[in-house]
């Protein structure tokens, strides 16, 4: 869509998230960042590009932009300076990048990876469910907490072997609701990073050991040198 500054957008300019330049509402609104930042921090490429070997455990992933720059410092922001309102920036462009790649088409309902309650008590939300809700509202498929993060208790480093053992046996997520049962459903799993992998398998298979058919995944970032250093085929 074409944006025109319009009247409101001269009344009530807004602030792009990630360079800070006055735009007008509008393109804020439908897009998540200015023009510029668009074209320069979002990687729309198709789902099926993106290589996921890691992800055992995930059938599809969606990753819109580059952990880099302006994006990541947006995001480190977003999860550790108090910057609440950039979920708003975020999760319209991943709502794009979704839309654009049908990813709302093969799914039932969208959930995410959780903070955990120490985490939560500190930052006073849940940086990936608040995607996660916007893209429900924006999508119309239902979202629910189906996972819980636990509170790491032994942040202690790996002095000993016995330390390591119990830090292993530790689990880090388990199902929100003990009686969880996800017959027959797609799922949407949000996340703010993808880095390892392995945060996603370990949700998505607690996900589909309660039954889920399958479990995408859509992280806002990566950093990771295999999903974005690829050449795309459209710049040949
Ligand atoms: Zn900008």
């Amino acid at each position: 869509m074409k944006h025109t500054f319009s009247i409101i957008d001269l009344i009530f300019p807004e602030k792009c998230p990630f360079c800070g330049r006055m735009t007008g509402a509008q393109e804020l609104d439908s897009a998540g960042s200015c023009k510029k930042c668009r074209e320069e921090l979002i990687t729309y490429r198709s789902a099926d590009e993106l290589p996921h070997e890691a992800l055992e455990k995930v059938l599809k992933l969606y990753v819109p932009m580059r952990y880099s720059g302006k994006a990541k410092k947006a995001m480190l922001r977003y999860k550790f300076g108090q910057e609440e309102w950039l979920c708003e920036a975020f999760s319209r462009i991943m709502h794009n990048y979704l839309s654009t790649n049908e990813a709302y088409e093969d799914i039932d309902l969208i959930t995410c990876v959780p903070v955990s309650p120490k985490r939560f008590a500190v930052r006073g939300y849940d940086q990936s469910r608040l995607i996660a809700r916007k893209l429900s509202e924006y999508s119309g498929r239902p979202f629910r907490d189906l996972l819980k993060r636990n509170d790491n208790s032994k942040k202690a480093a790996f002095t000993s072997r016995e330390n390591f053992a119990e830090r292993a046996s530790e689990k880090r997520f388990e199902a929100a609701d003990p009686e969880l049962s996800l017959f027959g459903s797609r799922v949407l799993l949000v996340d703010d990073i993808f880095t390892t992998g392995s945060t996603l398998n370990e949700c998505a298979g607690i996900l589909l050991g309660r039954g889920a058919m399958y479990v995408n995944a859509a992280c806002m970032m990566s950093g990771r040198q295999d999903i974005y250093d690829a050449p795309l085929e459209e710049t040949a």
